[in-house]
């Protein structure tokens, strides 16, 4: 069963249409049932992807009576920013934002010398309830539509183009599925956002595909049908152990596809695109990051077009779980490259802000 029908979200009223939610096909076609000419479509999409434009009383190419129809048909406002907050000297923000029907969710601007990295979220909430993520706790409460989607980046992109996020102006180089929600479970809307993120404008953004990463729990099906999309984004898959035993607690999702699929899903993912596939591995003091499970993980990912981004623990409140001491992190990254495997210490940017796993829209609900 394909793993959106499986992972049915809540029924809810669906968001405004928006013109990220559609192809230029599609968008030619509304703009000329609203009694427009087609070309009119191209215009919007160069305002809207191009020049980060949502306000059409700013469009002063379009007539002026067509600009508010126009507006309300294709750009209606999404996302209202209910706060920003920033620490790293500013060089990471992170925005909370509220939908038309009240759900809140986030994204997280990362700036780095060599690159600007927006952290998206794909649902509101998410369903795969692994223990150690904030938003795990809460379920999900609904998928976001493909313009909430896009428009998160595009309003981050556009106060970075003009100049309000510190470090001066600036253009987002990739973006990560990492905020809230599992990007794989909303699969049709987050493809779509994939190509309105990465199309050339006027179609979308047109930020590099190799710059975005689609980070998944590891829903075998999607993954494969994410191959078949023949695109060049990053595929990183959530681990957090090598071994059934933990990872079905770890991860519950890992009670229908095993580590030894999910791992086999990755290789193909690797072989399909030639890219190398991202393993992500929250390390949790006491609980993965024994030197055995360092050495079992090292087998199963030995020889493979992999790199492991080890994450440490980000503690939820009222978690019993906590970050592993310094001493088994070197060890665990030690044996992992005895084992000829890449592998990075995430940097825990954001952590005051509780960047990393949908704190702070659970202290606010
Ligand atoms: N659902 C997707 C993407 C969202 S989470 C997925 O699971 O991959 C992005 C990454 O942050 C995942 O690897 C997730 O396991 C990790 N994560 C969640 N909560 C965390 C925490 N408290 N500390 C460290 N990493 C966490």
């Amino acid at each position: 069963m394909p793993a959106e029908l499986t992972f049915a979200a809540p029924r809810r009223a669906k968001p405004p249409r928006h013109l990220a939610d559609l192809s230029p096909d599609e968008r030619r076609a509304v703009v000329t049932e609203l009694g427009e000419k087609p070309f009119r479509a191209k215009q919007l999409a160069q305002h809207y992807f191009g020049h980060l434009e949502s306000d059409t009383a700013k469009m002063t190419d379009l007539p002026a009576e067509a600009r508010e129809r126009l507006g309300s048909a294709l750009l209606p406002p999404l996302l209202t920013p209910v706060r920003h907050i920033t620490c790293d000297d500013g060089m990471t923000r992170k925005t909370l934002w509220r939908a038309f029907d009240g759900v809140l969710f986030e994204s997280v601007l990362m700036r780095y010398p060599d690159r600007v990295t927006l952290c998206v979220s794909s649902q509101a909430g998410c369903g795969m309830n692994c223990p150690f993520c904030a938003t795990g706790q809460n379920g999900l409460t609904r998928n976001l539509s493909t313009g909430e989607i896009v428009d998160q980046v595009v309003a981050v992109a556009r106060d970075l183009a003009r100049g309000e996020v510190a470090g001066g102006p600036g253009r987002i180089s990739n973006i990560v599925f990492m905020g809230m929600g599992e990007p794989l479970a909303n699969y049709r809307r987050v493809l779509d956002a994939v190509r309105r993120i990465t199309d050339p404008v006027p179609g979308g953004l047109g930020i590099s595909q190799r710059g975005v990463t689609v980070s998944t729990v590891g829903l075998v099906p999607a993954i494969d049908k994410l191959i078949a999309e023949r695109l060049q984004v990053r595929l990183a898959v959530s681990l957090h152990a090598p071994d059934d035993e933990l990872r079905d607690e770890l991860v519950p999702v890992n009670t229908r596809w095993k580590v030894a699929e999910v791992l086999d899903a990755a290789w193909r993912y690797a072989g399909t695109t030639g890219r190398r596939v991202s393993i992500e591995y929250a390390l949790i003091r006491d609980i993965n990051d024994q030197a055995w499970r360092a050495d079992l993980l090292g087998e199963l990912l030995a020889g493979h077009l992999v790199h492991v981004n080890l994450i440490p623990l980000n503690p939820t409140p009222g978690s019993k779980w906590t970050a592993s001491r310094p001493e088994d992190e070197r060890e665990f990254v030690r044996r992992l490259r005895a084992h000829g495997v890449s592998v990075t210490i995430r940097d825990t940017r954001g952590q005051e802000i509780d960047g990393a796993c949908g704190q702070l829209a659970a202290a606010e609900q």
